[in-house]
């Protein structure tokens, strides 16, 4: 081993936020003003984002969970609906759907760009699919273009989680705008930040008055969408929704974090140039696969270690990398293999790519304050498992 065995002093993460002193600054504004939550602040940062992605509406959440709930009430999944995504996700994309009482039908992943698998979904088509939920994993697009013509033509309501793709595109064009309604997430270690929250982005004005109505309780105030009018103070509730509003102090921060979105992917796209270059001879490792039409933002990095190249298991190569400091993490474990979802009737060997995916798979840390020192520590940190030959 010629590499060096000095351990970083502290831990590298495998992702984190970036906040400067224009970020505080517009935060302490909205802490002196008259507004701390439903002010002008969620305005400014909704139409930032809707015009940001190209998109005529935006609808910003307490987080990107309680978004994508959101995106299932307009979508008016309920009881017995199914709606197809994929394992290789974080909970909430799935969890979103029992919510409001429907069933997720997990669809295989493709083994090259770790998303769903478009050529799968039409097998998972029944008379109760109502919807899909597809999710740009590691900040790659989905097959958008296919998968949307899928749903034109079965009749089916498509939701992008974008938690992971804010930035990107497909096809030359923002992911934001594709799917009826899209999300993204703006928890810190996303590609810009508020803290907790998250959006909905779509052009039908039908699912944004849905949202809107959602994220409040269900209520209106709107005269014309009223039974009856009692007077000024009057409201009327018309559906079970909830508190999910974002407050300003977040939105303002989303506001001064906006800016900043296309320097962080432009840095997380260098970062990854060097990684594909000095991790690209390593056997066994397989590093991102980059489709040919999809223009990653990069929210993550995964390589995977082919078991029969390598004298240690994923476990052993983990903790190792854990130990010198570098925060690498496992992204994601199959929802369905959660003992919740166990209980629910989803069984193990369910979608085969995404067990095998998950068995090899480690994240390496990305974010766009990360040094290029720090890209370094973690290139020489893998490189220690190179095969002496
Ligand atoms: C982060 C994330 C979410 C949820 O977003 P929160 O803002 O944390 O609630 C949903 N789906 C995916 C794929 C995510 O990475």
């Amino acid at each position: 081993m010629s590499e060096s065995n000095q351990h970083r002093p502290n831990m590298l993460p495998y992702g984190q936020q970036w906040l400067d002193e224009g970020d505080i600054d517009s935060v302490i504004q909205v802490l002196k003003s008259d507004f701390l939550t439903q002010g002008p602040a969620i305005q400014a940062f909704e139409e930032k984002v809707a015009n940001y992605v190209g998109a005529k509406y935006a609808v910003a959440f307490t987080n990107g969970t309680a978004a994508l709930h959101g995106a299932c009430f307009a979508a008016g999944i309920g009881l017995g609906d199914e709606v197809i995504t994929t394992p290789l996700t974080f909970l909430a994309s799935s969890n979103c759907v029992l919510y409001q009482g429907g069933t997720p039908v997990f669809c295989d992943i493709d083994m090259e760009t770790y998303n769903i698998d478009a050529n799968q979904i039409e097998t998972k088509i029944t008379p109760s699919t109502k919807a899909i939920i597809v999710v740009d994993f590691s900040g790659q697009p989905v097959e958008i273009d296919r998968i949307l013509d899928i749903a034109r033509e079965k009749n089916l309501i498509l939701i992008e989680d974008a938690a992971h793709s804010l930035g990107a595109d497909y096809d030359g064009r923002k992911i934001g705008t594709w799917a009826d309604m899209t999300m993204f997430s703006f928890h810190p270690v996303k590609h810009v930040t508020t803290g907790e929250g998250g959006i909905i982005v779509t052009d039908n004005e039908t699912f944004y008055k849905k949202l809107i109505q959602f994220r409040s309780h269900g209520m209106t105030r709107n005269p014309d969408e009223m039974t009856q009018n009692d007077g000024p103070w009057y409201y009327e509730m018309h559906a079970l929704g909830y508190n999910y509003r974002m407050t300003d102090i977040q939105a303002a921060l989303g506001v001064s974090q906006m800016d900043k979105l296309d320097d962080f992917v432009q840095r997380r796209r260098e970062i990854v140039e060097i990684y594909n270059r000095e991790l690209a001879e390593i056997p066994g490792l397989v590093l991102p696969y980059q489709h040919p039409k999809a223009n990653s933002s990069w929210h993550l990095y995964v390589v995977r270690f082919l078991p029969e190249y390598f004298s240690y298991s994923r476990r052993e190569i983990f903790e190792t990398l854990r130990n010198r400091n570098i925060g690498v993490h496992v992204h994601y474990i199959p929802v369905y293999l959660q003992p919740y979802y166990q209980k629910l009737g989803y069984r193990k060997g369910l979608c085969p790519n995404a067990e095998r995916y998950y068995e090899t798979a480690i994240t390496l840390p990305l974010f766009p304050k990360m040094t290029d020192t720090d890209v370094k520590d973690v290139v020489d940190a893998v490189k220690i498992f190179r095969k002496e030959i």
